[in-house]
This record gives C-alpha cells, structure tokens and sequence, in this order.
C-alpha cells in the first residue's frame, strides 16, 4: 500500500492539494480526486494519507457526498440486501444516479481542478457499496451479466431492483389446431375484456405460450413472459416437429429449477408439448432463433371444390424447378409491407385421398407461404396448384411435420 507522494515535489500538484483540502472534503471524496494513484488502497486510505502529509484534519460535514461514506453506506448497503433477499440469485452489480445537488458539487471541483487522476463519485459508491452487500448477503459482487442489479437512485431517493430475466429454450410440438403461438391479446381493449374479446382480453382462449409458460411462471414467481419461437406456423395449422422455442421469463424471483419436472407438467396438456427445456445464456440466443432459416416440410390436405384432373395434378411436379414468386399474402398484408418474395419448393409429392381429396407433402423454403401456393391468393402466388390444376380449393389442413434445422 503506497501512495505516490512524491507528485506533491511538484509545485503545482502540492498547490492543488492545498486549495482541495479546503473544499471541506471528507477522506473518501479527497482520496478520490487521486483515485488513479497508488494501489491496492482505498479512497478514504489516500485521504488518510494525504492530510496526515498535508497536517490537516478532517471536515465535520463533507461537502461533495454530504457524508454519504461515512453515515449513510451502511444503511444503504443493508436496505439493498435485505430487498435482495427476497430472491434467488448468486451475482449482483450495484449501479448509482447522483442527486443533482452531488453531481453539480462534482462538477464543480472538475472544473477548478481537473480530471487528471479522478475516479467519479458513482463509481466508488457502487464498489464500496457492492463490498458490503458482498458481506451481509454472501454473494458475489460481478460486472458481467449479474443477476439482479440495485441501483441507488439518490435523485428520487429510492431503491430499485433490476432483475436479469431468466431464459429457458426447448423445442415444442403443437398437436392440435386452432391455437396461436403467443398470447393474442385484443386489441380493442389492451386485454381489459371487451365485446369484441368475449371478456377474455385475448381472442383465443390459450396459445403455445400460455401452456408452456405456466408452470414455469408458477416455478419462478415471474408475472410475465415472451415466447420467441424460430417460426411460427399458423393458428390453424399443427405443428408435429420440434420447433425451438425460447421462453424469457421476466424478473424471476427463483432460477433454481428443476426443468425435468416442469416438462412433465407443460406435457400434461394434449394441446403442446416440450422437450429438453434448458436454461439459455440470453438474448442473443432470442436472436440467433429468430434468424434461423430452415426449410419445412408440410402435409397439406386439401378438399377441392370439383373432381381433381389426375393428368394436370402431375404438372404441379415443375414447382421444384422455379422460384415461386408471393406476394404478401391478403390475410397479412394489412400489417407487412406488401412485397413480392421469391421462395423455392424443395420438393414436391402427393396421394390421391378420393376424386375432390388430395394429400400434398412439400418441403419448401423458410418463409414459403404453403397455402397461398396451394389455393393461389387470388393470382399474388404463381405458380399455384389451384391454378395448374384448374379447381378450387374447398378447404386446406395443414401440419408441419419436419423442420430442418441443422
Ligand atoms: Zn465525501
Ligand atoms: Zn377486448
């Protein structure tokens, strides 16, 4: 532990220090306007040292942190872990906002002195703060990506907590039709429940989401989640491979669970399914998922509105060989950018059901819209098998049934 003194040969840095020394500092904001010098020691340690060198004593009231280190810290530092313990973590950081009185006081001296050597008052206040919670807590103080961080907001004189959101991926199955992917709140009402929602709040009764997520909810004591899937398909189709998903449960109050017991319960459903539930690093995993782009395969069965051409029904072969050109589909076109998208069918086979019934598998492209190529969309996707085939298309039931990821 040693503090360079011999700056203070210097005239100029001994002058500093005189005119410092009757800003009514305590020994922690005077050590931090050196902060940069000397090792292994703490602000208040260079204060110390540098009145003893100057022979001065100590002020009564600090007039930059208004004895924040002295008094306050450790009423702070205990209110901070006893928030905390109402919650599983192991890591936290602890962030601080200035009052405006301390900022324009720091400010202040900057400006007569210079920021030559200076640490900031935020960032000692954190640190010696973080010291403390570390003991009366027992968990470790951590930059990176802690689990909860405490912020002292001295402007509003409050404390707030800003938990890290835990996040936990699988791959789901939707083994029947007629519900979402995510929670489909109205619109009209914001969710409140209206006429136009039945009172629900929501326009279908469930989702993919809301069956996977309760458990976990429940598990974790988080009030809300986002459910980020690669792909969706649509509400009336099934989704019969694993689609990844990644649930973000917000401001969990518990991280410690036991997935393979919340799997049975999610599994519980006959609606979805969910395997190999893990706890993800974090958003960046939301994003590589979200970007993934994987062919599917689809089964389609589709009624027609009259007995299906056997002979045209094989032209429908050519699909593979160029680009089908869609536009945005009318059913969305009302909330995308109406564009026209070139998307390649892999491949292409069928099955004669009966005379009006034909079972169609294609593998397609991510983002191939399927029933627009099958039923046309009123000409925006060409080719289309409604088109090739001169018939109408009653009625279309859908399942994604392979999913190539890698
Ligand atoms: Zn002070
Ligand atoms: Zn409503």
């Amino acid at each position: 532990m040693k503090f360079p003194l011999e700056i203070f040969e210097d005239q100029k840095n001994k002058d500093k220090l005189e005119e410092l020394l009757k800003e009514g500092l305590c020994d922690n904001c005077l050590g931090r306007q050196f902060g940069m010098l000397g090792h292994g020691m703490t602000n208040k340690e260079r204060g110390e040292i540098l009145r003893e060198f100057a022979g001065k004593k100590e002020s009564e009231t600090c007039k930059l942190c208004g004895n924040f280190f002295k008094g306050q810290i450790d009423k702070v530092a205990n209110d901070i872990s006893k928030k905390l313990g109402g919650m599983e973590y192991e890591t936290f950081l602890i962030g601080s906002i200035p009052s405006d009185e301390v900022a324009r006081k720091q400010d202040e001296l900057w400006e007569k002195f210079g920021i030559d050597n200076v640490e900031p008052i935020k960032a000692e206040i954190n640190r010696e703060v973080g010291k403390r919670v570390e003991k009366l807590a027992g968990k470790s103080f951590s930059l990176k990506n802690p689990d909860v961080t405490a912020v002292i907001d001295m402007k509003k004189n409050e404390l707030r907590l800003m938990v890290r959101s835990l996040f936990v991926g699988g791959g789901y199955k939707k083994l029947v039709r007629g519900i979402p992917q995510s929670k489909w709140v109205c619109l009209k009402c914001g969710g409140k429940g209206c006429v136009n929602c039945e009172g629900m709040g929501q326009l279908y009764p469930t989702s993919v989401q809301e069956i996977a997520e309760k458990p976990l909810l429940k598990a974790t004591g988080a009030k809300k989640s986002k459910f980020s899937a690669a792909g969706r398909e649509d509400i009336d189709a099934r989704c019969l491979d694993w689609r990844p998903f990644v649930l973000e449960l917000i401001r969990p109050l518990k991280r410690k669970i036991d997935l393979k017991k919340l799997e049975k319960q999610v599994n519980k459903s006959k609606k979805v399914q969910v395997k190999g539930l893990k706890v993800v690093a974090d958003k960046g995993v939301v994003r590589n998922l979200k970007a993934t782009k994987a062919d599917k395969t689809y089964l389609a069965e589709v009624k027609f509105a009259n007995k299906v051409d056997l002979k045209k029904l094989k032209e429908i072969r050519k699909f593979t060989k160029e680009p089908i050109l869609q536009k945005t589909p009318i059913r969305v076109v009302h909330r995308r950018a109406d564009i026209c998208r070139k998307r390649a069918v892999r491949s292409i086979t069928y099955q004669v059901v009966d005379d009006k019934t034909v079972m169609f598998k294609i593998r397609g492209e991510s983002g191939l819209y399927i029933k627009e190529l099958i039923y046309g969309d009123e000409g925006r996707t060409t080719p289309n098998v409604a088109a090739v085939i001169g018939n109408k298309v009653k009625k279309i039931s859908l399942d994604v049934i392979k999913i190539w990821t890698k």
